[in-house]
């Protein structure tokens, strides 16, 4: 009998962890515990969760665990893009009303992170650098004009450059013509969440290296089993991401998809001025299987792309693959081997809609925030904690959409396959 992971368990280290200074974890759990509260997964979602339920609930006692380490897990393994408005996938020109509020609402979010992350004293790399994004090939210009409508509606600052400014800016001449907005800070992911965590209140409990392994209910209570010891909890708060439906919720909705990034090594000052003027920049891709890339402040190239379902992929193959997307980029770089190379899972949802809402009386989940849950995982988690204290909140599932459905397995790997492979070839001049 296979035994299902109801946790992400990584094979290669996070880059952007491994250049921080060690950080001591908070103990695993090991006695049994009873709380108010108990919220599963310490990221973007469950940080925000855990301090806004102790704003509204200040005695309620509250666990949050982790089955990784602040820093280490998800959380810390994404490009650190944190956009203060749609996402490019999630961007309607047509429905500018709705698009506009949820902008509003991601922007104070993002302005509360940043006010957090000041308040903690860490030293954290974040800067509104704004961010590009890029077209190589009709496919791509096609969203790019898509990505123009809406900035356009909405009254959002953006600038259009063809391939010369581009080149200019970012030292690649791989992209037919670009856009770039300013509303979107960079940061160092890892740095960032170790920031956000440090300001959880006393009277929250943070147990990392501790899995939920199951959920059981007892009457009006939640039973979750963990390697060493039970948790019994009045509610319960699921914000693990794309391993939610391994605890049994939103199995029909979601996907945990593996996406892979890079960091080069710090490059020669020789190499950094042929890059480009900007030496602090992000840059998004125009089709979903494309790649994304920054240039760090330390000047290190990042890329993060490729895909796969469910699972790891081999080292090897990431590591080739990474470096193959950025020397089509970059022809120019010199010979060299990435130095830091990880993945991590996204939860993944077929419209891109989230899993989110009171799932059972008592039982509160958000998760599947696909590509961009940094921001909008904080201001969910958030928003999750007012619904559970019967707070009227604004429409999430209107304003962010709501997860569909998809067949169960074999089929939905097999549509999978099909439709990556229809799309990578529609999209092959994007990768
Ligand atoms: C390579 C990569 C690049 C990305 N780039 C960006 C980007 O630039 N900008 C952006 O906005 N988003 C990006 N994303 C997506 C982003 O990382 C997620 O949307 C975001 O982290 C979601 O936050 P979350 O707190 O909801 O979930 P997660 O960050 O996935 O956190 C869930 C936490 O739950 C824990 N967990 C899972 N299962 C269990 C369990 N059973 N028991 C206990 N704990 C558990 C995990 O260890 C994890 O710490 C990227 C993702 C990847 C993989």
């Amino acid at each position: 009998m296979s035994i299902r992971k109801t946790f992400p368990n990584y094979k290669l280290k996070s880059g952007w962890n491994a250049l921080l200074p060690t950080r001591e974890a908070s103990p695993a759990l090991k006695k049994n515990i009873s709380v108010d509260v108990l919220i599963i997964g310490a990221g973007w979602t469950g940080i925000s969760a855990a301090k806004h339920w102790h704003s509204l609930s200040p005695e309620a006692g509250i666990a949050l665990i982790d089955a990784s380490e602040i820093g280490e897990g998800n959380p810390g393994r994404n490009s650190g893009f944190l956009l203060e408005i749609a996402l490019a996938e999630d961007a309607n020109p047509d429905q500018i009303e709705k698009m506009n509020l949820g902008n509003r609402l991601t922007a104070s979010t993002m302005a509360e992170i940043l006010a957090e992350i000041d308040a903690s004293g860490h030293e954290v790399d974040i800067t509104k650098a704004g961010t590009y994004r890029a077209a190589a090939s009709d496919v791509g210009l096609k969203s790019l004009q898509n990505y123009r409508a809406f900035l356009e509606a909405a009254g959002l600052e953006h600038e259009s450059l063809d391939a010369t400014a581009l080149k200019l800016r970012i030292g690649s001449d791989f992209y037919q013509e670009g856009l770039y907005s300013p509303d979107c800070y960079l940061a160092q992911p890892a740095a960032a969440i170790r920031a956000l965590a440090s300001l959880l209140p006393e009277s929250v409990q943070l147990f990392e290296n501790t899995a939920a392994l199951k959920l059981t209910q007892q009457s009006s209570r939640w039973q979750v089993q963990t390697p060493n010891a039970v948790i019994n909890a009045r509610k319960l708060v699921l914000a693990n991401n794309a391993f939610s439906k391994e605890l049994g919720i939103g199995r029909s909705r979601l996907v945990a998809m593996h996406t892979y990034a890079g960091l080069t090594p710090v490059l020669e000052k020789s190499v950094l001025d042929d890059l480009g003027s900007d030496e602090n920049w992000g840059l998004l891709p125009t089709h979903r299987l494309g790649s994304t890339l920054r240039r760090t402040i330390d000047g290190r190239l990042m890329v993060r792309s490729m895909h796969s379902y469910e699972k790891q992929a081999p080292r090897e193959k990431i590591i080739g693959g990474l470096q193959h997307r950025l020397q089509r980029r970059f022809p120019q770089l010199p010979n060299f081997e990435l130095e830091h190379c990880w993945g991590g899972a996204v939860g993944f949802t077929f419209n891109g809609g989230a899993v989110w809402g009171e799932f059972k009386p008592g039982l509160y989940v958000s998760a599947g925030c696909n590509g961009g849950g940094t921001v909008k995982g904080t201001l969910l988690g958030k928003l999750l904690v007012e619904v559970a204290h019967g707070m009227k909140v604004p429409d999430v599932p209107k304003l962010f959409g709501q997860a569909s459905w998809m067949p169960p397995e074999p089929f939905r790997k097999i549509g999978y396959k099909l439709a990556a492979s229809v799309e990578s070839h529609q999209g092959r001049h994007e990768l």
